[in-house]
């Protein structure tokens, strides 16, 4: 494929069939057909745990520094070929679908105490390597349609081992100098809704969730794509 049309097929709808079945797709912004849509198993808002965003298991999670964790789909099946297309297939259009999804999703009374929308950021390795951010995507689109205003809070700078090498308080420590946050005079007293795409064991929001209160953030709400 030659630049040009790399470019045109990352920011217009280019997937028209349906990633499960192979049949059109009646709205293009996602890549499922109505009927393969129905598979994805969307979670209930009154059925999850609220520390983790999965359904609720009773148990003890991490994030006790978030309000509410929540996520749309656990991620699999075709909600995971999906984000994947998203995020490794540079189909930033795909932007719209899961902004459009997520407006749906989350619900009016939590919304309305959002004061910023933020997003934890790719590093600069993973933005030069994948071409665009895509919780910043998410961000934008999101903030477009919620009129709540969207910012740039947080860097992050992934110098850290591998963790599965590390005990506890080692896996903690490896996590200095990783986020750092920017744009501070602007979320000092402010209840942030932050953006991932998948929340896999929660260190990251958590570890982005202090960082912003430690800069005066009063209150941290956290939303994923999958988790
Ligand atoms: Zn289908
Ligand atoms: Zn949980």
């Amino acid at each position: 494929m030659i630049l040009k049309d790399k470019l045109f097929s990352a920011f217009f709808p280019s997937i028209t069939v349906c990633i499960g079945c192979k049949t059109k797709v009646e709205d293009i912004s996602l890549p499922l057909c109505n009927s393969c849509h129905k598979e994805v198993d969307y979670y209930n808002l009154e059925t999850i745990c609220y520390r983790c965003g999965r359904v609720y298991h009773g148990g003890k999670c991490p994030a006790p520094n978030i309000g509410k964790v929540m996520a749309l789909a656990p991620y699999r099946g075709y909600w995971k070929e999906a984000l994947n297309l998203f995020k490794f297939k540079n189909n930033r259009y795909l932007a719209e679908g899961f902004s459009k999804k997520a407006v749906s999703f989350l619900p009016n009374h939590i919304m309305e105490d959002i004061d910023l929308i933020t997003f934890v950021p790719v590093t600069a390795q993973g933005l030069k390597e994948r071409g665009f951010d895509q919780s910043y995507l998410l961000a934008k689109k999101l903030s477009k349609k919620t009129n709540i205003p969207y910012i740039n809070s947080l860097v992050k700078n992934d110098t850290r081992s591998p963790q599965r090498f590390l005990d506890r308080r080692e896996r903690f420590k490896n996590w200095d100098g990783v986020i750092t946050v920017v744009n501070k005079d602007k979320i000092k007293g402010k209840k942030l809704l932050i953006l991932d795409d998948v929340y896999t064991t929660g260190s990251t929001l958590f570890h982005c969730a202090n960082a912003l209160k430690g800069a005066g953030a009063i209150e941290i709400t956290a939303f994923t794509l999958a988790n």
